[in-house]
């Protein structure tokens, strides 16, 4: 702990962001970083508590409280507030393979779980992490050396941030790793799902040739189970990681859903990111929203990435649904912490110029010539049902629904495979072993899972990689 006093003569201060009629212009980052003399002094707010929640486990449930990958937060703050940049980047390494992803899009529940945030406001964790990965990566990001080889050849299918976890992992213990993607880049949600103004594609880039650079394959437009059958993947490989995330959306079967003009969210998303990273959309009908209505259904990360895209496309107006009630705009702490609180959080793009409504159920669609032009809604009671006269209509000329996913695709790879899945519908395989019900056969992230967050994906993958090391060679150096 450097500045014994640091909690108490600084209050925190984050990064701001660039004014909203600047930002949507366009779909670059816009969160401003903060001067070195500014993160430094935040980093010094750390108590270096006797327990530090920010990244402990619960002894009863064995989950994490904060951070997923228990990340070392009090010592890499405390390297900052010296100024040792250089082994505060190592140290985060050694929990986090990717921390530049995690320094933007992090929901941060390592903050949450910070004791300042008791009765005070917590260290600034996430901006620190981001600086100290930014910093790392400007001297240049280079391979790291990897073990001897083992001659052990391993296959991962999807390459979002469980799949390139667990593979750079595992060709730094010495495995020969393929990564099977059928898009025609790396990444999964982190380059298709999120934004570029919430994330750059240049820091997924720049991570795959670091990976590339450490003797990884990656084979891009292979859509496992579908074009190439999983018999060559059993047949080829010593070990085989199911990466493929949660992809099947939640629908909304309600009167008048067939009408053009409603689209999931992952239908819309991934297309201005293609267009942003200018990679064709091949015979995709192109979906945009500009000039007009558009209601997005569903208030969670990807609805609000949907409003801040819509926004950047030049809509008309923007209306957001949410089927839960108006959460608290402050937690109680008392009762709360150190676990993640319920409470309304506003993100970037709702500040943008969105109406967010609550407790509100869409009862049907009703259009012209086949177009969706209304959605008829109504108030919701406590049992999510409608409240009579509650009854209101909403023009529309574009509906996205984001309601979530509920767990990954069946058909194709994990049929062929013939995985169990658990009571979910996601692959059945616990988070000692990760091993499905398969030989040979492991599977982490959202695809195992359920849909969850980049830092979950990442400590699935780094846990993953762990257990088919293990698998493979009797016993294993990589951390848990
Ligand atoms: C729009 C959106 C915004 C989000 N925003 C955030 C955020 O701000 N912060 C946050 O922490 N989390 C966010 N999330 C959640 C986060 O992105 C996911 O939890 C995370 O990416 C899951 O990682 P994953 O590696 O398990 O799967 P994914 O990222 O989904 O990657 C799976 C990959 O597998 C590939 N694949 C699937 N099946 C096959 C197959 N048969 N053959 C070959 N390839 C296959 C897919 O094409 C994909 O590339 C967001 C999610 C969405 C949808």
């Amino acid at each position: 702990m450097g500045k014994i006093t640091g909690f108490l003569e600084f209050e925190r201060h984050d990064r701001k962001y660039a004014p909203v009629e600047d930002r949507i212009k366009n779909y670059q980052e816009f969160v401003l970083p903060l001067s070195e003399k500014d993160v430094r002094e935040q980093a010094s707010r750390c108590m270096d508590c006797g327990v530090p929640y920010c990244h402990g486990t619960n002894r009863v449930t064995n989950a994490p409280t904060g951070c997923p990958v228990n990340n070392q937060i009090p010592d890499w703050n405390d390297l900052v507030y010296r100024g040792n940049w250089d082994e505060a980047a190592r140290n985060l390494h050694s929990t986090n393979n990717f921390p530049e992803f995690t320094g933007r899009v992090c929901p941060a529940p390592c903050e949450a779980s910070c004791t300042l945030n008791i009765d005070d406001n917590p260290v600034t964790i996430k901006t620190i992490e981001c600086e100290i990965a930014d910093r790392a990566i400007a001297q240049g990001l280079k391979p790291e050396t990897t073990l001897p080889k083992t001659s052990k050849k391993v296959a991962i299918v999807g390459s979002g941030p469980a799949g390139l976890a667990c593979a750079q992992q595992l060709a730094r213990a010495g495995h020969d790793v393929h990564v099977y993607e059928r898009w025609a880049k790396a990444g999964g949600l982190l380059r298709y799902g999120i934004p570029d103004f919430k994330m750059e594609k240049i820091h997924v880039d720049r991570r795959i040739e670091q990976m590339k650079a450490e003797g990884i394959h990656f084979h891009y437009g292979v859509h496992v189970g579908v074009d190439l059958p999983v018999e060559k993947l059993i047949g080829g490989y010593d070990a085989i990681v199911l990466a493929g995330g949660s992809e099947k959306p939640r629908d909304l079967p309600i009167p008048g859903r067939e009408l053009k003009g409603i689209h999931f969210a992952m239908d819309f998303l991934p297309q201005q990111n293609r267009r942003v990273g200018n990679e064709p959309l091949g015979d995709r009908e192109p979906i945009l929203a500009t000039g007009k209505k558009v209601v997005v259904i569903g208030g969670g990360d990807t609805g609000s990435d949907c409003i801040g895209t819509s926004i950047r496309q030049g809509a008309v107006s923007v209306a957001n649904f949410e089927i839960m009630p108006q959460p608290p705009a402050m937690e109680n702490k008392l009762l709360t912490w150190p676990d993640w609180p319920l409470k309304l959080r506003t993100s970037s793009s709702h500040q943008e110029g969105v109406e967010r409504d609550f407790a509100v159920g869409t009862q049907s669609f009703s259009g012209e010539n086949g177009q969706v032009k209304k959605l008829h809604c109504a108030r919701l009671d406590a049992k999510f049902k409608p409240i009579p006269g509650t009854e209101f209509d909403i023009e529309a000329d574009l509906v996205l629904l984001a309601m979530g996913f509920v767990h990954p695709v069946h058909e194709g790879m994990l049929k062929s495979f013939d995985v169990a899945l658990d009571g979910r519908g996601n692959v059945s395989a616990d988070t000692d072993a990760y091993l499905t019900s398969v030989p040979k056969v492991f599977a982490a992230g959202d695809m195992r899972r359920g849909q969850s967050l980049v830092v979950w994906a990442i400590r699935e993958g780094r846990q993953c990689a762990h257990a088919v090391d293990k698998y493979l060679m009797g016993k294993t150096s990589l951390p848990r």
